[in-house]
């Protein structure tokens, strides 16, 4: 049995999580709740731009735990794939200047370019930006997405082809995230977290819940204990794995985004102590 959780210490919250809302207004309900951490969406960034976005953000006493995200790295076109290492180069600095140390990768999957050459794109990316980042002290974790996103926006799904791109780039400034929703079903977690943290290279954990039926791909991810992901066990492996950083909580969930986010933000901290 893990041990439970018995302050919101390490929680943060993603800024998508709390969707309806900007970022000051993020920044303002997490500090009233208590919520001592923030990873931010990039386009939490856009209505007011980096500049304000950095001065509201090193103005608060948030920690920034990561940018979210970086990475689609395939594209059927030498261009495309250029203006995808621009995009990274352009997360990065904004990561820089936010005071964020790590930015999490979406890799990226283009219809019609096999997963194999895929994922062949998606190491180059990688290897590409990587000095760019190591230069603004920036880390890079890849989150493995659950497969039924294999198609479209990474073909890197299972933690074993994380832990293999890792080793095969490797650099200390490449990592992994560890997300729940993605890989709870992997019957080789438990090993695979075991070998990340052999190499030291688990970077973040982001925990939801897998709801029964799942009506929409990408935006009916449930609060945890809500649905039947083993949540609080998957907590124990990376913490044995050597993992001591936040617990960053990343909901998308059109149904839980029409409800009143002050609320809400009440209710994930709650679920945070029973469920993480
Ligand atoms: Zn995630």
């Amino acid at each position: 049995m893990t041990q439970k959780l018995t302050d919101h210490s390490r929680l943060c919250l993603h800024t998508i999580t709390t969707k309806p809302w900007s970022l000051q207004q993020c920044i303002d309900g997490y500090n009233r709740a208590g919520i001592p951490a923030i990873t931010v969406w990039r386009q939490a960034l856009e209505p007011q731009g980096l500049a304000a976005s950095a001065k509201m953000l090193k103005g608060s006493s948030l920690r920034v735990t990561s940018l979210c995200r970086g990475g689609f790295f395939p594209a059927a076109t030498a261009d495309g794939r250029a203006k995808a290492l621009d995009d990274n180069r352009k997360a990065i600095e904004e990561a820089h200047a936010i005071g964020a140390p790590l930015i999490v990768l979406v890799c990226g999957a283009v219809p019609g370019i096999a997963l194999p050459e895929a994922r062949k794109m998606i190491a180059d990316g990688i290897a590409a930006v990587l000095p760019e980042a190591q230069a603004a002290g920036v880390k890079l974790a890849i989150e493995p997405l659950h497969p039924m996103y294999a198609n479209d926006r990474s073909a890197v799904n299972t933690i074993r082809q994380a832990n293999d791109l890792v080793q095969e780039i490797g650099s200390r400034q490449v990592g992994v995230a560890v997300d729940v929703y993605h890989l709870w079903w992997d019957d080789t977690l438990e090993q695979e977290i075991r070998r990340c943290g052999k190499a030291g290279s688990l970077m973040a954990f982001h925990v939801c819940d897998w709801l029964t039926p799942t009506r929409e791909f990408l935006n009916d991810r449930g609060l945890m204990g809500e649905g039947c992901i083993n949540i609080s066990q998957i907590r124990g492996w990376v913490e044995a794995a050597g993992f001591a950083g936040d617990v960053e909580v990343e909901i998308f969930s059109t149904e839980l985004w029409q409800t009143d986010q002050t609320q809400f933000v009440e209710r994930i901290k709650q679920a945070y102590l029973n469920h993480v």
